[in-house]
């Protein structure tokens, strides 16, 4: 390829920041895109440094079979005869795929279309279950459907934004950033952070809530009640557009009656209760933002609902800077969703488990074999996997050798498993080490679709690099699959934009805007206008995107009514204990991502963090004998570690944080 400069979007987290990646002379630079609505020219350390990280170190080059290069053919072939081999004898759910929030959309609807309407099983989950089923879930609950109600520009227009579980700071810094420009534009926004730690985020905290892990479901119940108590309520609203408010409300003053009492449960001094509570009952423009602190717990979708129940009962949803509003962690989790990447998922946000959702999608893909049932869900899949049931899997661009929880037992489970394919950017990974069967697949710069990012926007990520050696996009690989496994005609894609237009087409399908999800607005463009995509958030139906959902008040329930749902606050699973006195959170650091295979190629990046640590409060490092910049132990019921020891006043007594990097 030559000079030339090229609009794409960020590979990182899921505020979807658009980039404008130049090769000129060979040399790529990487600067933020003015004109993209998610960042306006601005990018995070992570994004600024992304040209440091396509060096093709390490890439995995050519396709390979049992430790030998080989050519595509062979190595699809022995995929697609692997799998019918194995459903021959076993049935369908024998076999499974588990993929990932970095794929494109188009790489995750054909791979979906494979698994769920051809080959019959719905054993597909996404690593995204890990971060974001709580929030699919609680969105269901309560709205119907998986329906983001806000956008970015909310922050701006809210005077109360709630941060809980969530260090955008670090782990989402460019919205981080449009909120510190809103505080600095409006003296009246008021920024409540709701974290057991004092992150970088409390820096433009007004109020900070250290609160107890796990108790985030009785601080937002007892805020219900409190709403209730003092007259907070939208009879209006509430009467005619939603459902369960009194049973919600009394699970509220059951479980958390008064501000004493949510004091005592969150380990917090009762004026910072009530000083949360006045805040947000006085402020109509609320926004409550929550993230994997909220998501990735026992509870979480519990968590979910208390949030929401607290903007449903004051009505503060639907309209121009309020709402209850999900940061997704990463690139795509959100297209994940869209195209059924979960187990319990069919595409275009259909549900297995309704059987007018299945006559849609299977009478569209002309289905020979419709699931008719959820399939295993990432954890249980690789359980699974370990106990014999799953007998063929096919891993894509994640590395849960690494990322899931119990690493050794998912190590354990492939070691054993009969065929493991993995296709991936990377040679060396925890994962492909363990592979049958090597996919060389195409990274960022090199491959071509759409993502969606935390507030429903479609954004292009374009190609403006060559790909190296025989690496090939994944959507394009699933089809080889598919066509050698007879399943031809369905998978006969030549571009990624024949996937988005069907795609958007299946979206359209009977909607009629029963379903929230629907871009077949979309369905037409020619393929010049799809790589010309201007980044738009769906609903598209008529070629216009749409910024904020339920400003109509109805909702995607069978009676259009919103749902409030009575949450009985439970403590995580394993509590502390003389054995493990301490509560260990994770997360992210500002400078890395995920398991740092690309972020650790910057050098400048690891200067922020450069070691793994522990970080403790003073009075509990000296009680475990433990010294600032020592070295220590960390021992769970799950594993243990050797980091270095960070003494921090802004943890919370009790606990501990270690990054997940
Ligand atoms: Fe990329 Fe997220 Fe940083 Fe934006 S905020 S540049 S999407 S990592």
């Amino acid at each position: 390829m030559g000079n030339k400069s090229i609009a794409t979007t960020c590979p990182y987290c899921g505020v979807g920041c658009g980039v404008i990646a130049t090769v000129a002379n060979g040399v790529v630079t990487v600067k933020g895109d003015p004109d993209h609505p998610a960042n306006f020219g601005r990018l995070c350390s992570k994004g600024a440094a992304l040209a440091q990280t396509i060096d093709l170190d390490g890439r995995l080059r050519a396709p390979m079979v049992d430790g030998a290069e080989c050519d595509w053919d062979h190595a699809l072939t022995t995929v697609a005869e692997g799998f019918k081999r194995v459903i021959d004898k076993h049935g369908p759910d024998a076999v499974a795929m588990y993929v990932s929030g970095q794929l494109l959309s188009e790489d995750y609807y054909v791979a979906n279309k494979l698994m769920k309407g051809f080959i019959g099983s719905a054993n597909i989950d996404t690593n995204s279950r890990l971060c974001m089923s709580s929030s699919v879930a609680g969105h269901k609950r309560a709205f119907g459907a998986d329906t983001v109600p806000c956008c970015y520009e909310d922050l701006e227009r809210a005077r109360l934004i709630v941060l809980v579980g969530t260090n955008a700071a670090w782990c989402h810094p460019v919205l981080y950033q449009r909120i510190v420009a809103a505080k600095r534009r409006h003296q009246d926004l008021t920024v409540v952070v709701v974290d057991p730690r004092k992150t970088a985020t409390c820096d433009i905290a007004d109020l900070h809530l250290p609160v107890m892990p796990g108790s985030d479901a009785a601080l937002f119940n007892g805020l219900l009640g409190h709403l209730d108590r003092e007259g907070e309520i939208d009879r209006q609203f509430v009467d005619d557009h939603t459902e369960g408010c009194e049973q919600a409300l009394a699970c509220a003053r059951d479980t958390a009656p008064d501000i004493e009492a949510v004091a005592r449960i969150c380990g917090l001094p009762e004026d910072t209760v009530a000083e949360f509570y006045r805040l947000f009952a006085r402020t109509e423009r609320v926004v409550t933002v929550y993230s994997q602190g909220i998501n990735q717990s026992s509870s979480g979708t519990d968590k979910v609902n208390a949030i929401i129940n607290c903007h449903l009962l004051t009505g503060r949803i639907g309209r121009i800077g309020m709402g209850p509003f999900s940061f997704t962690g990463q690139p795509n989790a959100m297209g994940g969703r869209e195209v059924g990447g979960l187990a319990n998922m069919l595409a275009a946000h259909m549900e297995i488990e309704d059987p007018e959702h299945r006559r849609i999608v299977k009478t569209f893909w002309q289905s020979p074999a419709m699931v008719d049932k959820p399939g295993f869900k990432a954890v249980d899949l690789f359980n699974a996997i370990d106990e014999g049931r799953i007998k063929a899997v096919w891993v894509m661009a994640t590395n849960p050798v690494f990322s899931l929880p119990d690493a050794d037992r998912v190590r354990s489970a492939l070691s054993q498993c009969e065929l493991v394919v993995v296709s991936d950017v990377m040679r060396e990974t925890d994962t492909t080490q363990l592979a049958h069967v090597l996919f060389p697949a195409q990274a960022w710069g090199e491959k071509d679709g759409t993502v969606t990012n935390s507030e429903r926007r479609i954004s292009r990520q374009r190609a403006f690099l060559s790909a190296p050696g025989e690496a090939r996009p994944d959507w394009w690989m699933v089809a080889e699959v598919a066509r050698r496994m007879g399943f031809g005609e369905d998978f006969d894609y030549r571009s990624v934009a024949q996937i988005f237009r069907e795609h958007a087409l299946l979206s359209g399908v009977e909607n009629e805007g029963v379903r929230d999800f629907d871009i077949s607005g979309l369905s037409e463009a020619s393929d010049r206008e799809y790589d010309g995509l201007n980044p738009i958030q769906w609903p598209v139906r008529r070629g216009e995107g749409t910024a904020r959902m339920f400003a109509d008040r109805r909702f995607f329930t069978p009676n259009g009514r919103a749902r409030l749902i009575p949450v009985n606050p439970r403590p995580p699973r394993h509590g502390v204990d003389d054995d493990f006195p301490l509560i260990m959170n994770t997360g992210r650091v500002r400078d890395q991502w995920h398991s740092m295979t690309r972020t650790g190629k910057a050098p400048r990046l690891s200067d922020h963090a450069p070691e793994p640590f522990v970080e403790l409060h003073p009075l509990d490092m000296n009680a475990c004998g433990l010294q600032d910049g020592g070295l220590a132990q960390v021992f769970s019921r799950w594993g243990e570690v050797l980091v270095r020891v960070r003494a921090d006043d802004g943890q919370r007594r009790g606990s501990a944080f270690v990054p997940m990097h």
